[in-house]
């Protein structure tokens, strides 16, 4: 085995694999260790998201619409079905399926573009030395003149609610159940929590979900998250806000949950629980006291904006530094990294991240929610175009939600874009394209947009910021 490199990676979700590919493709001799095991206990590149995040979470989310469309929708516009059931072991073998496909398809890519992949666990050394312990148990000692650090994150567990071997489950867990369960509590009304929660619900669960704050998810748009909640609440989640989650406990094949709301104590029992509290940065065992690299107080590897670490020609990436845990700000910032070694200067823009909530309807964003802006004073201008006038989602028997744009009130500049709606995680790109090219309303207004789209929602949305949408009643007075 060749023991020096240009470029160590240690990680293969998608903040590692990218950085690999890319420097392999720039003409640097590129090493990627990981650690992880597929299903079928071999090598499976691609981290949390190909393994038991993104990918499996979106498998089981479209075949569960699909479900609730079918039993639920295709008798509003003349479809008649029989008898509709959901075959769970089927939709699992299918997600398990897409998984092996995408994990194998990595594995390949690093063999065309000429990565080492190594599996095994990577531990940084002093000087970018790298002891590398391969699946058997042996140890060699590799060098590198750059080392990229993308080890990712792991579900946060919490004292009141420890994990158990299949009633107490974390969204991994949450993502292998075999039936339905009857009666199904989440903790944590966030991203993770919010889309196992539909995927369960959609296919006939009886859904509780605990949140502990009073405000749905915060670091949306106000109006995107009131009409989300409301929305979802409509589809029969129960999501109970302001409810701090006490203890769980497992007794006669169910779990008894306690926790507190504005009222006192509460109780609640389900059949299964699923813990969504949230994900921490995951280190154990990847540094030397002498690698160099310093943690923050949070826990994240610290890094510049450039992801350089404290040690020098040693990089960060993904879920393990700060911002947000997102498998498309890891890809930028492993491509950034990549790229830099090989002595270009790109750069990642921060205030592009789209955010997006696979519920249905979806919830996306990118840039500044209204409430951040009105809190720093700035003035701004809104236009929003709801679903429910546009063609194409008539058409589609699908009309929830809306789009909302906010530009700067003097130059036009669009500083956020929010969406609630089907379809949204395709529509924001739109939107991350106009900011990274610095758009301003007008510009998107004078775009032509093909017809009949949905996307014709974000062009009114655009339009109506200066008061144009043409689908709208906006009389001029005389
Ligand atoms: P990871 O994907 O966590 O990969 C890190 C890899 O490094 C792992 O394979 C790990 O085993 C390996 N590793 C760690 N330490 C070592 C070591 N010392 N030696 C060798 N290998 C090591 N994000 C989105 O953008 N969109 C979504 O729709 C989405 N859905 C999600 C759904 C769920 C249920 C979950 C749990 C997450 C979801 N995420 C989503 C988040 C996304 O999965 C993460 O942001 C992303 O995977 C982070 O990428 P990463 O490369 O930083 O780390
Ligand atoms: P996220 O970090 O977006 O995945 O969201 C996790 C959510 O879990 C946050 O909104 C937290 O407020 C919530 N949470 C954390 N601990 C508890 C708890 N003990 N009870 C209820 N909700 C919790």
């Amino acid at each position: 085995m060749r023991t020096s490199y240009d470029v160590i990676v240690i990680g293969a979700g998608p903040a590692g694999y990218h950085a690999a590919i890319r420097a392999a493709q720039l003409g640097l001799n590129t090493a990627c260790i990981d650690k992880s095991l597929g299903k079928d206990g071999k090598p499976a590149y691609g981290g949390t998201c190909l393994n038991w995040g993104c990918i499996p979470s979106k498998a089981l989310l479209d075949s569960s619409h699909k479900f609730v469309d079918a039993n639920q929708h295709f008798a509003e516009i003349g479809i008649k079905v029989g008898k509709v059931s959901a075959d769970i072991p089927k939709m699992m073998a299918h997600k398990d399926k897409v998984v092996a496909q995408l994990t194998g398809g990595v594995a390949a890519l690093f063999k065309g573009n000429g990565v080492n992949g190594l599996p095994g666990t990577g531990k940084l050394l002093a000087g970018r030395q790298v002891e590398y312990t391969n699946h058997e148990g042996a140890v060699a000692t590799l060098s590198a003149e750059h080392v990229i650090l993308a080890p990712g994150s792991v579900p946060v567990d919490i004292p009141p609610a420890p994990l158990t071997d299949d009633l107490i489950v974390d969204s991994t867990g949450a993502l292998e159940f075999q039936s339905v369960p009857k009666r199904l509590g989440i903790i944590g009304a966030g991203v993770i929590g919010l889309e196992l929660g539909s995927v369960w619900n959609r296919l006939g669960s009886e859904v509780v979900v605990l949140e502990a704050l009073d405000s749905f998810l915060p670091m949306a748009d106000d109006r995107i998250a009131r009409d989300g909640l409301k929305l979802l609440r409509g589809q029969g989640l129960d999501i109970r806000l302001g409810t701090r989650v006490m203890g769980a406990e497992v007794a006669a094949g169910a779990v008894n949950v306690s926790y507190q709301d504005k009222d006192g104590d509460q109780s609640l029992t389900v059949d299964k629980l699923i813990v969504a509290v949230g994900r921490r940065p995951y280190t154990e065992g990847l540094l030397d006291p002498d690698s160099g690299v310093n943690l923050d107080e949070r826990g994240f590897l610290y890094v510049n904006d450039l992801c350089a670490t404290d040690a020098p020609n040693v990089y960060a990436v993904g879920d393990v530094v700060r911002g947000p845990m997102l498998a498309h700000k890891g890809m930028e910032e492993g491509i950034m990294v990549a790229e830099r070694i090989a002595g270009q200067k790109p750069l990642v823009n921060y205030d592009c991240v789209p955010s997006v909530v696979y519920t249905h309807p979806e919830i996306a964003w990118v840039g500044k929610t209204e409430q951040e802006l009105k809190a720093s004073g700035d003035a701004y201008n809104v236009g929003s175009f709801p679903f429910a006038a546009n063609g194409r989602a008539l058409a589609a028997n699908d009309t929830d939600g809306f789009v909302k744009i906010i530009a700067d009130a003097e130059t036009d500049r669009i500083l956020g874009v929010h969406i609630l709606g089907a379809g949204a995680s395709e529509l924001i790109a739109q939107a991350v394209i106009a900011m990274e090219f610095d758009a301003c309303a007008e510009d998107l207004g004078l775009t032509m947009f093909a017809h009949p789209t949905l996307s014709e929602a974000v062009h009114e949305a655009a339009l109506g910021v200066a008061g144009h949408a043409v689908h709208m009643i906006n009389r001029k007075k005389k």
